[in-house]
């Protein structure tokens, strides 16, 4: 397999929070390459790093040492502005506790990505509707978050990491907050979502049958040394 069939590259990454006594060493010499079109498992016990991973293959930190390669660009190497343009059109995120903005509807919540980059509104909201529809809560668009149970948040939050059509999904423990049916529902989702569109996911998670349909799995150990 040639170097570009990775999209996602990590070369000898060290990540130490603080400084001086506060020093907490996270990882160090991790080497990470996940195929393009995979789903990749991030696994390992609380506190051993699997955020921080996810922050920095999503640019949203940067290494302490070592190089976070995505599709071949370097993004630790790029400033703040550089690594946000470059995140806003190719990654989205899905998070253990959704994230979504209880002042606007469902509707609202997946469109807002779009309408950030600048596109219409009125497509934003068409393309909206047919993702809501497509994960079957396409009848709640004009319901707000709380009005919604948990596994039906978690599919708008996948709805609203769909539309800005990234190549690369990052989530972050996203069945931790749902019970089984609701975790098996996702699952299923993720699988679609992944032989439809061949987006690359990369998931934390502890969901033994989400681990089951990754194509990979690195294990993260406490203070990864
Ligand atoms: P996980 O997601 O596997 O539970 P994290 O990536 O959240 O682990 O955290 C890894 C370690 O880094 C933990 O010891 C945590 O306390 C520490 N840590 C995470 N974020 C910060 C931060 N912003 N400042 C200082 N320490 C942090
Ligand atoms: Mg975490």
């Amino acid at each position: 397999m040639s170097l570009n069939n990775f999209i996602i590259r990590l070369e000898n990454v060290k990540k130490i929070y603080g400084k001086g006594k506060e020093e907490v060493e996270v990882f160090s010499n991790l080497n990470l390459n996940i195929p393009n079109r995979s789903i990749y498992g991030i696994i390992g016990p609380s506190g051993s790093g699997k955020s921080t991973l996810l922050n920095l293959i999503g640019g949203l930190d940067t290494p302490t040492e070592g190089k976070v390669f995505v599709k071949d660009k370097e993004i630790s190497s790029l400033d703040d502005g550089e690594r946000g343009n470059f995140r806003a059109k190719y990654i989205s995120y899905v998070f253990q506790f959704f994230h979504l903005i209880p002042e606007l509807n469902l509707e609202e919540n997946v469109a807002l990505p779009l309408i950030i980059k600048g596109h219409k509104r009125k497509d934003a909201f068409s393309k909206a509707k047919e993702l809501l529809n497509c994960l079957g809560i396409g009848e709640f668009e004009k319901r707000y978050p709380f009005e919604i149970s948990g596994g039906e948040q978690q599919r708008v939050c996948i709805a609203r990491a769909l539309i800005t059509e990234p190549e690369i999904i990052l989530l972050d423990e996203p069945t931790g907050s749902l019970d089984h049916k609701n975790s098996d529902i996702l699952i299923e989702i993720i699988k679609k979502i992944h032989l439809d569109k061949g987006i690359t996911f990369v998931v934390v998670t502890h969901n033994e049958n989400l681990k089951n349909i990754c194509n990979y799995v690195h294990h993260l150990g406490v203070n990864n040394v």
